[in-house]
């Protein structure tokens, strides 16, 4: 089940910013921030970080009567 929810991601090398301490892992990029006075920062996740937000929108989805669709986390 975690490895389908995975396999939905591209992952490239980079840092996940919740866990900066495993420095270059598997990452997919969720967010871009657009900081004022510095360049542009993309949020990445690790595998761990990216499950942890599918739970989220699982259970938000299911709180919700909607129904969870894995994947679009990034969005
Ligand atoms: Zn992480």
């Amino acid at each position: 089940m975690d490895s389908e929810i995975l396999s939905l991601y591209t992952w490239t090398p980079g840092v996940c910013f919740r866990h900066p301490e495993l420095s270059e892992t598997d990452t997919v990029k969720v967010k871009t921030l657009h900081p004022r006075s510095s360049p542009d920062q993309d949020l990445r996740v690790c595998r761990r970080c990216l499950l942890a937000l599918e739970a989220i929108r699982r259970a938000a989805a299911e709180g919700a009567g909607d129904v969870y669709e894995p994947g679009h986390v990034a969005e």
